[in-house]
């Protein structure tokens, strides 16, 4: 990826954008906000190596069930 300033998919102008990932490790699941490029055109969204670190980061320690860092915000349901 060298060229960040346009969309790969469409070619569409990328902004930095504050936005909500769902991550998820074994059982558990994660919301973490971060910085991404989004697409306005396609609302395709980019994100930085280090960005993509931390998720990997979060979803170890999801699967460890090593949450002491976390803030429980509620419980995730699945609908049959
Ligand atoms: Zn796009």
């Amino acid at each position: 990826m060298t060229d960040v300033t346009k969309c790969p998919i469409c070619g569409g102008e990328l902004i930095e954008k504050k936005v909500d990932k769902l991550l998820r490790g074994g059982n558990n699941t994660a919301i973490v906000q971060v910085n991404a490029l989004v697409c306005q055109e396609c609302g395709e969204k980019l994100y930085l190596p280090e960005t993509i670190e931390l998720f990997d980061q979060i979803q170890e320690k999801l699967e460890a069930q090593d949450l002491a860092d976390y803030t429980l915000i509620g419980n995730f349901y699945q609908v049959a």
